[in-house]
């Protein structure tokens, strides 16, 4: 045997070792507890998280490298020339400017980060924003957004005390660009925020109408356009509907997405875009200690994302995101399918892998981990199940089989 099997031998001895001892912890409470997460995560239908991350080898290598021991810390920017030696900037760098042309942005005109989430990413885009139009403007911005948007663009332009208008959106999610032109103060700077999946229903406000409006207003002083494209900006770029997510055809300034989503990192993360020019705009921090400029919020940052997005990208990569979001796709349309089939009201949004539904027992809401809603334009009670990874055809005919034994024999 030669050294190099001698060594692979070792490594498979060494992960063969990890694995059993992996069986339990030794605390009764938590070897419990895991074992609910064996079986329960193949039916978790209502929120928008990838079950099937792709993770495993990453913390044996993780672990195998002695990395655990090492306390790093994304502190700083991670696009400028010095990164802080204690961190993984480099590797977010590439993350960033592996996404660039995804979402549309140019290689010489971004500037972005590794969120702790999509809301963190969505903070950075209303306070960038903010400072933005406030810096060429010296006006104080008006925020829009749709009632269907995600709670936590209301509740962020709450924390960052901005005025915000809440604009109608019409029965299936999208903001009704009439609304929006009545409610535009001309006279201020426009921070529109674009819901890109609106929570329950998973619209998409029509952003090419709605800017044809704010262009049709020369009068307003600046205007800047965030999207919160949490979950479908993870999918959208891998279909044949990656023009949605481009800022060359939309024209958005910044863009927030969730790195747990669609993407399958295991635990909160997500990715956040500027232009140069928005960056440009913010006020300077200049931390001596950090030997850096901090415009991002956050002092520390996590460093682990940014290497799990990295090792993602080598692993999935392109072709592997392609096939999940033509299987999310595919499995939506069943979804779809069957429900009509069947004959139980539902309803889908373009682009979208949110199907809604009149709500079922309370059984199968639970069982199936249902996200509910309620809307008198369909009926009052509603249920939603997001297309994931892990929601296949074969767990979507179990979940129809269980509402027919439910509703009796089709009608
Ligand atoms: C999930 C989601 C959010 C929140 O993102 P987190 O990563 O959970 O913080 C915001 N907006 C939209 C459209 C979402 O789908």
């Amino acid at each position: 045997m030669n050294f190099k099997s001698r060594i692979l031998l070792l490594q498979a001895l060494f992960f063969v070792g990890l694995n059993l001892f992996a069986q339990t912890s030794g605390f009764k409470e938590l070897d419990e507890w895991t074992e609910k997460w064996k079986t329960g995560q193949q039916t978790y239908f209502g929120y928008p998280v990838n079950q099937q991350s792709a993770m495993r080898d990453f913390y044996e290598w993780y672990l195998s490298a002695g990395m655990e021991v090492v306390n790093l810390n994304n502190a700083g920017d991670p696009m400028t020339d010095k990164p802080w030696p204690m961190s993984s900037h480099a590797f977010e760098r590439e993350v960033i400017e592996y996404f660039t042309p995804l979402y549309g942005f140019d290689k010489d005109d971004v500037w972005g980060i590794v969120t702790h989430s999509g809301t963190d990413g969505n903070n950075h885009g209303i306070y960038f924003g903010a400072n933005y139009l406030k810096n060429k403007t010296k006006l104080q911005p008006v925020v829009y957004v749709s009632d269907e948007a995600h709670y936590s663009n209301m509740r962020l332009a709450h924390l960052q005390n901005l005025e915000m208008r809440l604009i109608k959106s019409d029965a299936m999610g999208r903001m009704i660009p009439e609304e929006l032109e009545k409610a535009l103060d001309v006279t201020r700077p426009v921070l529109i925020v674009y819901a890109m999946g609106s929570t329950f229903k998973g619209a998409i406000d029509d952003m090419e109408t709605l800017n044809a409006i704010l262009d049709r207003h020369t009068e307003i002083p600046a205007v800047y356009r965030h999207v919160d494209a949490a979950l479908f900006g993870g999918y959208l770029p891998f279909t044949e509907h990656r023009r949605m997510v481009s800022r060359k055809a939309m024209h958005f300034e910044s863009i927030a997405i969730s790195g747990h989503k669609f993407f399958g990192i295991d635990s909160p993360s997500g990715l956040f875009l500027c232009t140069r020019d928005v960056y440009d705009n913010q006020a300077d921090f200049n931390v001596t200690y950090l030997n850096g400029n901090m415009r991002m919020i956050n002092c520390s940052r996590d460093a682990v994302q940014p290497l799990k997005f990295w090792w993602l990208i080598q692993k999935v990569g392109i072709e592997g995101w392609t096939k999940q979001a033509a299987n999310i796709m595919e499995c939506t349309a069943y979804l779809k399918q069957r429900l009509d089939a069947i004959g139980w009201p539902a309803w889908n949004n373009k682009y979208s892998n949110t199907v809604f539904f009149r709500r079922p027992s309370e059984d199968i809401v639970n069982t199936y981990i249902l996200a509910q809603g309620n809307d008198e334009n369909f009926g009052g009670k509603l249920a939603h199940i997001v297309v994931m990874q892990h929601v296949t055809k074969e767990k979507i005919d179990q979940f129809i089989s269980a509402l027919q034994a439910e509703a009796g024999p089709a009608k």
